[in-house]
């Protein structure tokens, strides 16, 4: 979050002032978190960024929030780096398929990865392409108070005009002069009365499959619009929290700012709440950077990076070992560690089920449980709380060889506040079973298939070999 720890506290309870709250009632929190570009499969880093936002989500409703939890698709409107080509536009060729199948294809398997994860769906989940209507009338708006200009049926932010009223880059800190400064020309550069204007709809080509009408012409929405349009459209002109990855700080959050400042005079979000990035060797993950993980290879255990399968709610919990904010560096060993931890407090479910009350009491559960909330109050403090929870393994095996004693009252408790921070907060409480079963089918296939081409039955293990990748799986011989 950019505001101070202190702010964060106001979440202790639910005596939220009632004024900050715009959206449906005063014991309500709008939280708007930008969504995936279905293009391509969401990879580990995607997937770390809606887990961070997922507890959050979890707490706040926990708390007794009734919260509003906005994350769209960005479904058109992000160009790759050198041309006027949409991401999805580009895949839809290579894939030879169309524009919305593509974004069809990996939405459903952003659904279906999220759901192996445990998250909570959002209470909506807005598309750009549903919002064309809603962006052009911002724009018009933007245009209308003069921060914004028409050349060539493209429309641009007006950054110099805005400057003169209101600080641009004010999230990320960064000096206007020195934003003027970074010549970088990108295409379409000619047409903007200064290089670091960025577009708000641009003039689609003829060759362009993905372009609506518009009051400028056949055209397309700039990236940035779709949030501004769809978070307040969705949860008003001010709404509590807006989130995404940390790299979206800049330029995306701060030319959301600039877009709402122009339309309402204000930042739209109190908090703005970013998450720091999953990174490989030390490299932020990155489709562009093709050091990817996906989540599937990691399931079933098949990429080279790794030594064995990881199931979800490991994976989950190695994330939830680091703080939001901060970096983490996934690996083969950090991994095997997590999943050593994740035993023994997924243990602890079954063992606090197994002991047995006594007169005596050694434990103070509710000393316990308010140090889990402010573990949760200071900024969803994961990892301190995964830190109660070895504690807890420690007392629950000492109760467990008689070193120590529990009574009825504190055992009732124990359970019952296990259950919340465990299954409700953390959402740890998926079962994979049935997912460790497949993996373990899917190995006793590829054996086959493996004894197969040693014994030179070609026919046999290229049939199997295409009956996987008819499922999807690419088998790989390297
Ligand atoms: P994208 O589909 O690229 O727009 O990314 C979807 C979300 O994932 C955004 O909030 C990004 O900031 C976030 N994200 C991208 N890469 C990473 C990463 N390596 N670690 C954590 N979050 C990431
Ligand atoms: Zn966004």
């Amino acid at each position: 979050m950019s505001s101070s720890n202190k702010d964060l506290k106001i979440y202790n309870s639910l005596t939220y002032q009632k004024e900050t709250f715009s959206t449906v009632n005063n014991n309500s929190v709008g939280m708007y978190v930008c969504g995936p570009t279905v293009y391509n499969t969401v990879h580990l880093g995607n997937c770390r960024t809606f887990i961070s936002f997922d507890l959050i989500y979890r707490y706040l409703k926990h708390l007794g929030y009734k919260v509003r939890y906005v994350r769209n698709i960005t479904d058109v409107g992000h160009l790759t780096d050198d041309t006027d080509e949409d991401k999805i536009s580009k895949r839809a060729k290579i894939e030879k398929i169309e524009p919305m199948e593509v974004v069809q294809k990996y939405t459903n398997e952003f659904h279906s990865i999220l759901d192996l994860f445990n998250l909570l769906n959002p209470s909506i989940e807005p598309t750009a392409t549903g919002h064309i209507i809603e962006q052009i009338e911002m724009i018009e708006k933007i245009i209308e108070n003069g921060f914004a200009y028409v050349n060539n049926g493209s429309v641009y932010f007006d950054l110099i005009n805005f400057s003169k009223k209101y600080k641009y880059g004010e999230l990320s800190n960064r000096c206007f002069d020195e934003i003027l400064n970074e010549s970088r020309s990108l295409k379409g550069s000619d047409e903007k009365r200064n290089p670091q204007d960025f577009a708000l709809w641009k003039k689609a080509e003829d060759k362009h499959i993905m372009k609506w009408r518009s009051p400028w012409g056949y055209g397309f929405p700039g990236w940035h619009i779709e949030c501004s349009a769809m978070g307040h459209k969705y949860l008003g002109r001010k709404f509590d929290i807006h989130g995404g990855g940390i790299d979206l700080k800049f330029p995306h959050h701060d030319c959301e700012i600039a877009q709402s400042r122009s339309v309402y005079g204000e930042n739209p979000a109190n908090f703005w709440i970013h998450t720091n990035m999953l990174t490989l060797n030390g490299k932020k993950m990155s489709k562009s950077l093709d050091n990817s993980v996906f989540p599937i290879e990691i399931f079933d255990g098949s990429n080279q990076n790794f030594t064995k399968a990881f199931s979800p709610m490991t994976l989950k919990f190695f994330m939830f070992q680091a703080h939001y904010r901060n970096t983490l560096d996934i690996s083969n060993d950090a991994l095997l560690a997590a999943e050593k931890g994740f035993k023994k407090i997924k243990s602890l479910k079954k063992d606090i089920n197994e002991i047995t009350s006594n007169k005596t009491n050694d434990f103070n559960v509710m000393e316990w449980v308010n140090d889990c909330y402010q573990t949760l109050n200071d900024d969803f403090n994961s990892p301190k709380l995964i830190a109660k929870l070895f504690e807890l393994h420690k007392v629950v095996s000492e109760i467990k060889s008689s070193r120590k004693n529990i009574n009825s009252k504190n055992l009732i408790l124990l359970k019952k506040y296990f259950k919340v921070f465990y299954d409700e907060i953390l959402g740890l409480n998926k079962n994979s079973s049935k997912n460790d079963n497949q993996n373990e089918l899917l190995k006793l296939v590829l054996d086959l298939r493996k004894k197969e081409r040693d014994k030179k039955n070609f026919d046999a293990s290229d049939y199997i070999r295409d009956r996987l990748i008819e499922l999807g799986i690419n088998v790989s011989d390297k």
